[in-house]
């Protein structure tokens, strides 16, 4: 071998090692970069509230195994589900507001299971074992809107037993109006995909799973039991 040809097999050896050891420092410098493939810190998350009376609380209106089925293993399948969505699709979103004026832009598995978790949430708090008495501005406002209380009961469980298959109706104050609807599945009035949009003061769960043990598919036993429970207080406080 020629000195010249050691030469070149020298510097290309060389320019082969350079690279070589080039490769890994381009990798660490990318992975370095913000662009981070894990959830960002802060990031944030569903969390389900515990359950403000016994699971045998609201008995008879909702028997014990309805509702340790219902908190137990649906709401916090719910919230699981979205805490994983969260994780796996980098969601940053850092309210449940700003989550649900997003809606549109969620995947399925994110919009409904987020849907679910804050749903079930508010349930819980809207309603107390025995209900409670109703009074105050929120009567007033009920009143002056729909005529009188028992006219607004009417209409609300006319929303809910007309959601057809599964959903919820809501008594929601829009723009100082309060307003009945309801909703398909999972979705609520914070939803920027929901026609119905509004803060929720009262809201009845009717998928299946949130009367059927008991009342099989007498939905309308369901709701007129539900009235007795509901946490007036509560409703109230949020108007
Ligand atoms: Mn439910």
């Amino acid at each position: 071998m020629n000195t010249d040809r050691r030469k070149f097999l020298e510097k290309a050896l060389k320019a082969t090692v350079v690279t070589t050891v080039g490769v890994p420092v381009l990798f660490e410098a990318a992975c370095a970069s913000p662009t981070k493939v894990n959830a960002p810190s802060g990031t944030f998350q569903f969390a389900q509230v515990a359950l403000p009376y016994a699971k045998e609380a609201l008995e008879p209106s909702i028997d014990a195994m309805t509702m340790d089925i219902h908190y137990s293993k649906h709401h916090a399948a719910y919230v699981k589900n979205v805490n994983d969505a969260i994780a796996a699709e980098n969601i940053a979103y850092q309210s449940e507001e700003e989550f649900f004026a997003n809606a549109s832009k969620l995947s399925a598995k994110a919009k409904n299971n987020s849907g679910g978790a804050w749903n079930h949430n508010f349930f819980w708090q809207v309603m107390k074992p025995g209900g409670s008495e109703f009074g105050g501005k929120v009567l007033e406002a009920l009143n002056g809107t729909f005529g009188s209380v028992e006219k607004f009961k009417e209409l609300f469980t006319a929303a809910a037993m007309s959601r057809f298959g599964s959903g919820w109706a809501w008594l929601v104050m829009d723009n100082g109006k309060l307003k009945i609807g309801s909703t398909a599945n999972q979705d609520n009035p914070l939803m920027d995909t929901s026609d119905l949009k509004g803060k929720p003061l009262l809201g009845i769960d009717v998928w299946e799973h949130a009367y059927y043990l008991k009342y099989q598919n007498k939905r309308n036993e369901y709701v007129a039991n539900w009235w007795k429970i509901v946490n007036w207080e509560e409703v109230s406080r949020r108007f």
